[in-house]
């Protein structure tokens, strides 16, 4: 695929970043692996609780950071949310089986994807997060046509 553009909109508070979330959720066809990039503390699994709640998930969402994955099993697909922050080493994540969660019945949404490297498949959608103000800008790009698809859907959103 042909590098494509880079989008970007910025977040002014938490509400805001859920409520991104909520529009992935929205746009999403199934079966997407997106990548969440940023920092400590920049709003990736708040990011997480809206793509959850946009699925119908109603109760509370922390970083899986122990376990590396936590699966949601919602109406209309599962929700596969990694934390890999504390993984040592990319092959930790061949004995969890990872290959099982990536299908076309499930989203996946992977903090700290640089720790799995080598071991996940290719994103549908890369996502950034960095402060800007008080508040952040969240940078997308899509990586194959199913990634674009939802990259071109978000475009379109409006979050404050
Ligand atoms: P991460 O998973 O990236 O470590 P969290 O989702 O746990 O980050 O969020 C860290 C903090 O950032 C939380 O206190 C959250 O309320 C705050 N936060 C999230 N989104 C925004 C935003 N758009 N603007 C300002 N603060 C935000
Ligand atoms: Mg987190």
């Amino acid at each position: 695929m042909p590098q494509e553009a880079d989008y970007s909109v910025f977040v002014a508070d938490e509400a805001a970043m859920v409520m991104f979330g909520r529009q992935i959720a929205q746009a999403a066809s199934g079966g997407e692996v997106i990548f969440l990039n940023g920092d400590l503390g920049m709003g990736k699994t708040t990011l997480s609780r809206g793509v959850l709640q946009g699925f119908g998930h109603q109760g509370s969402v922390k970083s899986p950071t122990y376990t590396l994955v936590e699966p949601y099993e919602l109406e209309a697909l599962t929700v596969f949310h990694f934390d890999l922050y504390r993984l040592g080493d990319p092959e930790e994540l061949e004995y969890l089986g990872i290959r099982d969660y990536f299908t076309d019945h499930s989203l996946c949404l992977i903090e700290w994807p640089e720790k799995g490297e080598g071991a996940l498949p290719l994103a549908d959608l890369l996502i950034n997060i960095g402060v800007e103000n008080r508040g952040r800008r969240i940078h997308w790009q899509a990586q194959t046509e199913k990634g674009q698809l939802l990259a071109d859907k978000l475009k379109c959103s409006r979050v404050n």
